[in-house]
């Protein structure tokens, strides 16, 4: 995946394939790669120790899952089959469904048991080559409830080999139990969490929910200005139902502008100009029943497009990355190289990452090995096929060929 562009489309035969590769790692890092007769002498020069894949193996960066919401209480199976049998959200929110069950569910629990319940999804996810994930707060909605989040994601993140990147989505919703006006509520979080967030290095990273149902333009421009002045990286949940949120991404050199399925030409045209990366994130159209992201369009307009799986309770409780970017690319007919680089090096900026999302000398050793000598076969079999190996920093972290 490197050499490639990080906007606009990408063909397939502009992906650099090497046949009887070799990785020579040093350090957790990449230190060569190239043809294995080239490699192979820099590695006994280095006395590293050899292993030999037998048979056919293709290599791929580590995945990067740059949105998703895996910290959390409870469950939403209840929701989802009330959705299914054609109840309206007003309806699940009577039944005590929707986000706030599981805004109360997550206040419920201790810091330990969410640190329990998001190890367990993490490595599911890195099972499955996902070696970096975003993770976001969000369910805790008040200072104490969503550090409580953020210590959790510190510590899982401490504890597993995959690299959790912490976001601050205290601006997720109105809490319901507020007794102050939305204008009360974004100011009291950005006086009161935002200097612990610096403090304890808690994330650098501040989210916000634009839709009618969260929170409007104007009242979320004051917050992000807070936010800009303190040092943090803005990212915005952006057009999901309206078009409402690309526009102030824009405004504030936001990281990414994330959801888009409600995008018109407008904002595409905005977004393609800029630097924010636009992530789609087919797991909550499918978890919705919805329309996809315009992926292709946010490409041929030139735009820098990254795919993430939004994984969450509510809206999309798949969580399954390469599931998600593969049907992406069968509804928007993407490249492989573009579904590729979507969860690669794409994903990579969209966390502000320079050090993985590419099989590249000096980058991060994170790789994905699968059993074939094709690699379309990857996305052929539609998130079916997965990896028989997975590397996190130079080590290996899951193995089908070992017995143990
Ligand atoms: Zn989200």
């Amino acid at each position: 995946m490197s050499g490639l562009s990080l906007k606009g489309p990408i063909a397939d035969d502009q992906m650099m394939i090497w046949e009887d590769a070799g990785i020579l790692i040093e350090n957790g890092h990449i230190h060569s790669i190239g043809k294995y007769s080239d490699v192979l002498p820099k590695a006994e020069e280095l006395k590293a120790k050899i292993i030999k894949l037998e048979g056919n193996h293709t290599c791929l960066p580590g995945f990067i899952d740059a949105h998703t919401h895996i910290c959390f209480g409870g469950s939403r199976a209840n929701d989802y089959a009330m959705r299914n049998a054609g109840k309206t959200y007003l309806e699940i929110a009577k039944a005590g469904g929707g986000i706030w069950d599981t805004v109360t569910q997550t206040r419920r629990a201790t810091q330990e048991e969410l640190v329990k319940s998001t190890i367990k999804i993490a490595n599911r996810h890195l099972k499955n080559g996902v070696t970096t994930l975003e993770v976001k707060s969000g369910y805790g909605l008040s200072t104490g409830e969503e550090l409580k989040m953020l210590r959790a994601i510190k510590d899982v993140n401490a504890s597993i080999s995959a690299d959790l990147i912490p976001t601050c989505l205290a601006a997720h919703m109105l809490p319901k139990d507020y007794l102050g006006s939305a204008k009360e509520y974004l100011s009291e979080i950005s006086t009161k969490l935002f200097p612990i967030l610096k403090k304890e290095q808690l994330t650098n990273r501040i989210d916000a929910f634009i839709e009618e149902s969260a929170f409007s333009k104007n009242q979320i421009v004051p917050y992000f200005q807070k936010a800009k002045e303190m040092g943090f990286d803005i990212t915005v949940h952006a057009d999901q139902f309206s078009p409402l949120g690309s526009e102030v991404a824009v405004k504030f050199r936001a990281i990414s502008a994330d959801h888009l399925e409600a995008s018109t030409q407008k904002e595409i045209e905005l977004l393609a100009k800029s630097n924010v990366i636009a992530t789609a994130l087919p797991g909550a159209s499918l978890g919705l029943g919805c329309n996809f992201t315009p992926a292709r369009k946010i490409l041929d307009a030139g735009g820098a497009l990254a795919i993430a799986s939004d994984h969450n309770p509510g809206s999309a409780p798949m969580g399954d990355l390469l599931t998600q970017a593969t049907i992406l690319g069968t509804f928007e007919k993407l490249s492989n190289a573009e579904v590729l680089s979507g969860i690669t090096f794409r994903a990579a900026a969209a966390l502000k990452l320079s050090d993985r999302g590419q099989l590249k000398e000096g980058y991060l050793a994170d790789l994905n090995i699968f059993h074939t000598n094709n690699y379309q076969d990857i996305l052929y079999q539609q998130g079916a096929f997965k990896p028989c190996m997975v590397w996190k920093n130079g080590e290996v972290i899951f193995d089908k060929h070992s017995k143990t």
